[in-house]
């Protein structure tokens, strides 16, 4: 069994031919789906999708791209929503520090209420963190107990370490199947697989294989295997430990 960690299959590219996909995606083995949530006006469309096809697993969150859409009671409303909805994570929620026109202490007021919640509801949590990973690892400390992943991840091996001592996941997708990406694969080669998940994100972050296409869960299997070349091992071998890092994380 193979699980996509992360992936936006609410999104409207796929309004046309979800099914389809979900399908490409379960005869390739790839069986279970994690929907992150990234606004409240999505949150619905989610549950929708999840409760007409089975491998779709919902999370809800509020994520900084959207810090503009995003309302101080929507925090209130995400907590009632999770309490009523069964997520399986609170997420995608995060600090992106790379994109200049995202005011950063109302991303940190948001990401850090979302971290609570996370724990208030004793689930994991699931980050973005472009040029911030420092402070979410401060963030993540500060709160004793929290689990959850840390999705496309981009930090250093020091940073890694330090986030698998606190509790969470690292999850890499398209961007280790490019040649150049020479630091992310030493980074890949050096950490532990039980601390490894995969993702496709799509349908952003296309693999090296297919830019020019709408990134989709069956892609995943370039990932996978790019792990496996990594380290020196099978497909099926990082197919099975990765599904089962993700199973643990959100308690599938
Ligand atoms: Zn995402």
């Amino acid at each position: 069994m193979i699980i996509d960690s992360h992936c936006h299959i609410d999104f409207e590219q796929f309004d046309a031919d979800r099914a389809q996909v979900i399908q490409r995606a379960s005869s390739a083995s790839i069986e279970k789906i994690i929907v992150p949530g990234v606004m409240k006006s999505t949150w619905q469309k989610i549950k929708s999708c999840c409760d007409q096809y089975s491998s779709l697993y919902p999370c809800f969150g509020l994520h900084p791209y959207f810090i503009n859409k995003h309302q101080p009671e929507h925090l209130l409303d995400l907590k009632s929503w999770i309490d009523s909805n069964n997520p399986v994570a609170v997420g995608e929620c995060g600090l992106d520090f790379y994109l200049k026109n995202l005011d950063t202490d109302l991303q940190t007021l948001y990401f850090e209420q979302q971290l609570d919640i996370a724990l208030e509801f004793n689930l994991p949590v699931v980050i973005h963190a472009r040029k911030s990973t420092e402070a979410v690892i401060k963030a993540v400390k500060k709160r004793k107990g929290l689990r959850g992943m840390v999705h496309s991840y981009s930090g250093s091996y020091e940073q890694a370490i330090q986030l698998i001592q606190l509790g969470f996941y690292l999850s890499f997708g398209g961007a280790i199947t490019y040649e150049k990406s020479t630091r992310l694969h030493k980074l890949v080669q050096q950490l532990p697989l039980e601390s490894i998940l995969v993702e496709t994100d799509a349908p952003d972050q296309p693999v090296a294989n297919s830019t020019d296409k709408r990134n989709e869960p069956l892609f995943i299997l370039d990932v996978i295997q790019r792990v496996a070349e990594l380290h020196k091992t099978s497909n099926d071998h990082i197919s099975a430990i990765t599904a089962k890092n993700s199973s643990e994380l959100f308690n599938l």
